[in-house]
Formats: structure tokens, sequence, C-alpha cells
């Protein structure tokens, strides 16, 4: 491995091992962790797939999934803040900004100046991003945007946003009306969010999930990401990134859960020997273990495909390819990490069942992985109209 991949991992496994306690305690107090950004920013993690060129460490995809996998190990909860920022916040700038975007977020973002999140969801658009409402119209030399975004993480923390809007004035049937994507700041006029409250959450209670509203709110032309139009592209692009980020968070779960049954399991007695010699406890380590094998391979796969595709950008057939095998990476890994979680939560028997132990939050937390970026459904779509062919795509 290059020196700088393996430094990088160094560094993430020295933020990992001093974030777990903190993360403990936050969870145990239901509250926003507060100090995964500062310990983020103390490893020189903040920056982790952004070009050296704009003061990241400009990891590849294997090196930085390493990362996540490592970092899905201490909770979903931690990983999501990194996919926020770094997966789907720095990624769409990095891949479809101008330079004058790049320079004015990237170098900041690395340095944790500026916290990024990524706002396609509205109330009344998730799984459908094209029956959005927010708007967009030009005023003067900039844009002006209206609109509400849903479930937004880090949405509360973020100082910028990738966000997405109609034209405002196009009418519905208008063939020219087509969704474009803006970076916006949140320290401006016109823009307010209001973070769900951990007691609502069935999980993820220390990281920040956000609603935001944009009134009238203003940004300069510079701020348009990509070229008007291409909004959905660049949406659906960015999501690739997300479902590997997050496909290999999920494989860190799977890892804790493993490490955790197998300990708990030899400790622990009962009808005169270690739980872990009875048969049907070692069924829960072994199919763990099958889930962890699997799903490394899929998210390695995963990882290497995105990028032969990053090095082709003009490669049509390799973009399709990363695309579907991060979702089917998402997909796999997301259900074996609940059912690792499952089982090692049946392991810890009636302690399985409290948040005090690690079984029971990542069964809570990584439950969302199955929802954002895609839901199950959504991908399973994909991955059918992969096999049967175009014609047979469910919906368009
Ligand atoms: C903790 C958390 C963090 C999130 N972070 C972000 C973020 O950072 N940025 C962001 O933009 N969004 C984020 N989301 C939003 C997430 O991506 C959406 O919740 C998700 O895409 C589903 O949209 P929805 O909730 O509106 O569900 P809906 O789209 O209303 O779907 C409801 C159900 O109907 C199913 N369904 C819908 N359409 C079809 C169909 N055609 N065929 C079959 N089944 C269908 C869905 O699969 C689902 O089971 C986050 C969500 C959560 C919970």
């Amino acid at each position: 491995m290059e020196r700088d991949a393996e430094r990088l991992l160094e560094d993430v496994e020295a933020f990992c091992r001093e974030i777990r306690p903190i993360e403990e305690l936050a969870y145990a107090e239901r509250r926003y962790n507060d100090q995964v950004i500062p310990l983020a920013q103390k490893h020189n993690l903040l920056g982790m797939i952004i070009d050296p060129a704009y003061g990241g460490r400009g990891a590849d995809t294997v090196t930085y999934l390493k990362a996540l996998s490592r970092i899905g190990r201490e909770g979903t909860t931690v990983r999501t803040f990194f996919s926020g920022h770094l997966s789907i916040g720095a990624y769409p700038i990095q891949t479809w900004g101008s330079e004058t975007l790049k320079r004015k977020y990237l170098p900041r973002a690395a340095k944790g100046e500026c916290i990024l999140a990524f706002g396609l969801t509205e109330p009344e658009a998730g799984s459908n991003p094209r029956q959005m409402t927010s708007t967009y119209r030009r005023q003067g030399e900039g844009y002006v945007l209206n609109g509400v975004k849903y479930l937004i993480s880090n949405g509360g923390i973020a100082d910028a946003i990738v966000v997405f809007a109609y034209p405002a004035d196009l009418p519905e049937s208008d063939p020219r009306r087509r969704i474009s994507a803006f970076v916006i700041d949140t320290h401006v006029p016109g823009f307010e969010a209001e973070s769900f409250t951990a007691q609502a959450k069935l999980g993820l209670p220390t990281s920040n999930t956000a609603m935001f509203s944009m009134h009238e709110l203003y940004i300069p032309a510079e701020n348009l990401l990509g070229n008007e139009g291409e909004g959905f592209r660049i949406a659906m692009g960015t999501l690739v990134s997300g479902r590997l980020s997050v496909a290999a968070g999920c494989l860190g779960v799977i890892e804790d859960c493993l490490a955790e049954a197998s300990q708990y399991a030899k400790e622990r007695v009962q009808h005169g020997k270690e739980i872990a010699r009875h048969q049907l406890v070692q069924e829960h380590i072994a199919m763990i273990e099958m889930a962890r094998v699997a799903t490394a391979a899929l998210v390695h796969q995963a990882a290497l495909a995105k990028d032969r595709a990053s090095a082709h950008p003009q490669d049509p057939a390799l973009a399709r390819e990363a695309d579907l095998l991060a979702a089917q990476a998402k997909f796999f890994a997301s259900h074996a990490a609940w059912d690792a979680a499952d089982r090692a939560v049946q392991v810890f028997g009636g302690r399985g069942w409290s948040t005090l132990y690690r079984p029971a939050r990542h069964l809570a937390d990584v439950r969302v992985c199955r929802i954002y970026e895609g839901t199950d459904e959504i991908l399973k779509l994909k991955i059918a109209a992969a096999v049967l062919g175009k014609e047979w795509e469910a919906f368009h």
C-alpha cells in the first residue's frame, strides 16, 4: 500500500480510538456528538477524498472506503457525518464544480472550517426527487432560491450545502424545466434549519439530521454547480459515491458485531460452559463472519469499479458498472449489517437488548442504511432493470 494511504488509515485508527469513549457517552446521553469534527480535524480526516491541490489527502476510493469501514465500527452515527461532509458534500463540488467553486469551498472543507451537506430530499420528494418543489430564479448577478429540504444529514451544522431546485419561471409542461444544482451558504439571510431531536429518532441520536428552508436565499452566479439543467445527473452521480460510503460503513458495523459477539461468547458461561461452545451460538458467529466476508468482497469490487470509472470519466460503460455495483454493494451490505447486528444482540441475550452495549446501538443505527441513499425498493428496481434490460425499468 502506498505510504499516503497507510498514513491515512493510521490516522483513522487514532481518530477511532479517541472517539469511542466520547461517542459512548454522547449516545448514553442521547445528544449530538460535538467532538467528531474537532477530532477529525486533529487527525486531518476532513479532506480524505479532497484533491491535495485543494488541501485534502487525495485518497482513492479503495483507501477511502477502508477508512469508512474502520469508522463504521465506531457506529453508523460517526460514519454518517463523514458521508454527509465528504461522500455527498465535497464529492459533487470536486467532481462537477468550477475551479472558482472548488477554490471557494474545498480548502476550507478539508480544514474543517466549512462543514458540508447534501440536500436533495424534500417533505414531498424522497424516492422520486423529480417531485421536488424547490425553485430558483435568476436575479442580478446570481440566483434566488426558495424551498424546503428534509432529513438532511449534517443539515443543522453545515456551513454550506449542495442543493437542487427547478427553475421558477417555467411551467411543468416545459421540457426546458430541468433541475439544477447549487452550493448555498448557511450563514446568510433566508436560511433556517431545524434539527431533529435525538428523542424522535429510532437511531443515530448522536448525529445531526435536520430540515432546512431557503426563503429568498440569494447566491452568486458562481455557486451554480455544473451547468444549469444538470442537477439530476449530478444528484444521481453523487448517490453512487454516497451508496459506497454506506456500504463501507455497514462493513465496519459487521466487523464490530463479529468482534463483540465473539468476545462475549467466549466469556459468558451458561450450562457449565462458555456459550461459544454451544453450537447454536457458533451458528451466529459463522453467519456474521460470512456476512463480513461477502460484504468485504462486494465493497472492494465496487470501490475498484468506482476508481476505474473515475479514471475514465468519458466512458459510459464504466460509469454504469460503478453505478450498479455501488447499488448492489449498498443493498447487500445494509441487509448483512442489519442481520449481523441482530445476531450479535442475540448472542448478548438480555444485555444485547440494552443500548449500553454496542450490538443494540448498531441494530438501531444501521436500520437507516436500508432507507437513505436509495431505499431497498428503489435499489431492487435498479438491480432488476440491469438484469432485465432498460425497457423493463419500473419507472423513468
Ligand atoms: C437519518 C436520515 C438521513 C438522511 N440524510 C439525507 C441527506 O443527507 N440528504 C438527502 O437528500 N436525503 C437524506 N435522507 C432522506 C432519504 O434519502 C429518504 O428518506 C429516502 O430517499 C426515502 O424517501 P422518503 O423518506 O420520502 O420515502 P418515500 O419516497 O415516500 O418512500 C416510502 C416507501 O415507498 C417506497 N417506494 C417509493 N417509490 C417506490 C416505487 N416506485 N416502487 C416501489 N417502492 C417505492 C420506498 O422504497 C419506501 O419504502 C435521510 C434520511 C434519513 C432517515
